[in-house]
């Protein structure tokens, strides 16, 4: 079983001194954060890079499913990274031969489309061994990601390929993992797959343009998305107008939803603030949290979110740390926040009736809960439990980490109230 501590990322540069370190402690890096990949994005559109990645012995393929990676083993959880040679009949070598502007200007509605491999970075951490792979000045493991899936609803001819694929992974006793949330993988590995899934996701949803409903081609290797302008299926009447071509958003980018979340202080610094959901097994409680609006700061989002569950008013909002969270598409932005005056504490759920429970627990509660009550939301907390004792999300959590910190106080250089 891989321990909790493989779990959590190393935040970059560890090691480095400098006055901001010294001022504000060390950073936090969460779950699903810290990727070991370069990302490299200025070549996504570079095809003669691409080509080259894509073949090279050493590339490594995250294969997803359904959204579900492809696993070695499913507990303990380890991806299986394909190799090009189990991946060519969905991606022909040729695929990056043309240019992107030419291969928008062949755009054909009669050919289904193919399968389109995510370039997510090169693993520079790699041991450089002979024949690895080079460009330029760059160097390392390249991967990509490729939806294994298939055309929903494709003809027959579409399917075999990608199931000729699957089934030739599957008999060598590989799986896809089917997990509601996948967090059990180490990391590094965490990381990719985040960026495997919230990319594959956003592809799949996103096959017709938002402006025009026409079909949409992948761009800057499933990076983007473009609503092309011509089509050789009608090369006299064209595609009808779309403003996504005329104006300069002519293309449509990833989503990312950024969201708060916040460990809340009350004004003596002595509890914090915790709600429940409906759905959460008994005793549950994490820290609150809520979508940023348009227009709006993420610490305007963490006032009005806190005062619209709980009726509590807070005053500081001090920005700690962040979590990818892909699924599908979330950021969230966690705050430690405190309320100035002790009558800005009164509890209620009658604005929104979105949390089951609003509380204020006791610092003690909460490092006994930090001890003995953390677990993943569907297991079962460790064998020190106490039956009807505060339960809290584990360390993979951001929630988890918001509320370490908040009893710490370390990063608002101020007295440190809790030992844990
Ligand atoms: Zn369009």
């Amino acid at each position: 079983m891989t321990s909790s501590d493989a779990l959590i990322p190393n935040p970059a540069h560890i090691q480095a001194e400098t006055m901001l370190a010294r001022q504000f402690g060390r950073e936090t890096a969460n779950y699903f954060s810290s990727s070991p990949l370069n990302r490299l994005s200025f070549l996504r559109s570079d095809h003669p890079f691409l080509s080259a990645a894509l073949q090279h012995p050493s590339t490594r393929f995250v294969l997803l499913k359904d959204l579900a990676p492809l696993v070695q083993t499913a507990a303990p959880a380890a991806p299986y990274y394909a190799r090009y040679d189990e991946i060519q009949p969905l991606v022909p070598a040729t695929l990056y031969d043309q240019s992107e502007e030419d291969l928008l200007n062949a755009y054909d509605s009669r050919t289904p489309a193919a399968a389109t491999p995510i370039f997510l970075g090169l693993d520079e951490t790699a041991p450089k061994r002979e024949g690895a792979f080079t460009w330029k000045s760059y160097a390392g493991t390249p991967y990509f990601a490729l939806d294994v899936t298939g055309p929903r609803g494709g003809e027959e001819e579409q399917q075999a390929p990608y199931r000729q694929v699957v089934e030739a992974l599957e008999a060598k006793g590989l799986s896809f993992l089917q997990a509601r949330v996948v967090m059990s993988f180490a990391a590094d590995q965490a990381a990719i797959y985040a960026q495997a899934r919230a990319l594959i996701d956003w592809n799949t949803r996103n096959t017709f343009c938002g402006t025009c409903g026409q079909r949409t081609v992948a761009v800057h290797s499933g990076t983007k998305r473009a609503c092309p302008a011509t089509d050789r299926a009608r090369p006299a009447a064209g595609r009808p107008a779309c403003s996504t071509r005329t104006t300069i958003s002519n293309l449509s980018f990833p989503r990312t939803d950024p969201t708060v979340i916040v460990a809340v202080l009350s004004a003596d610094a002595q509890r914090i603030l915790l709600g429940r959901g409906k759905r959460f097994p008994p005793h549950w409680y994490s820290t609150l949290a809520g979508f940023v609006e348009p227009a709006e700061s993420v610490e305007d989002a963490v006032r009005r979110e806190v005062w619209e569950e709980a009726g509590v008013t807070l005053s500081r909002v001090v920005l700690h740390s962040s979590q990818p969270w892909p699924y599908p598409a979330n950021l969230m932005i966690g705050a430690i926040a405190q309320v100035s005056d002790a009558a800005h504490e009164a509890i209620t759920l009658e604005h929104d009736p979105e949390l089951e429970d609003a509380r204020w627990f006791d610092i003690a509660e909460v490092e006994e809960a930090l001890r003995n009550g953390v677990s993943a939301l569907g297991d079962a907390p460790g064998p020190e439990y106490t039956e009807g004792a505060l339960r809290l999300p584990p360390p993979t959590a951001i929630a988890n980490q918001l509320i370490r910190a908040a009893i710490s106080i370390d990063l608002l250089g101020g007295e440190k109230n809790s030992k844990i």
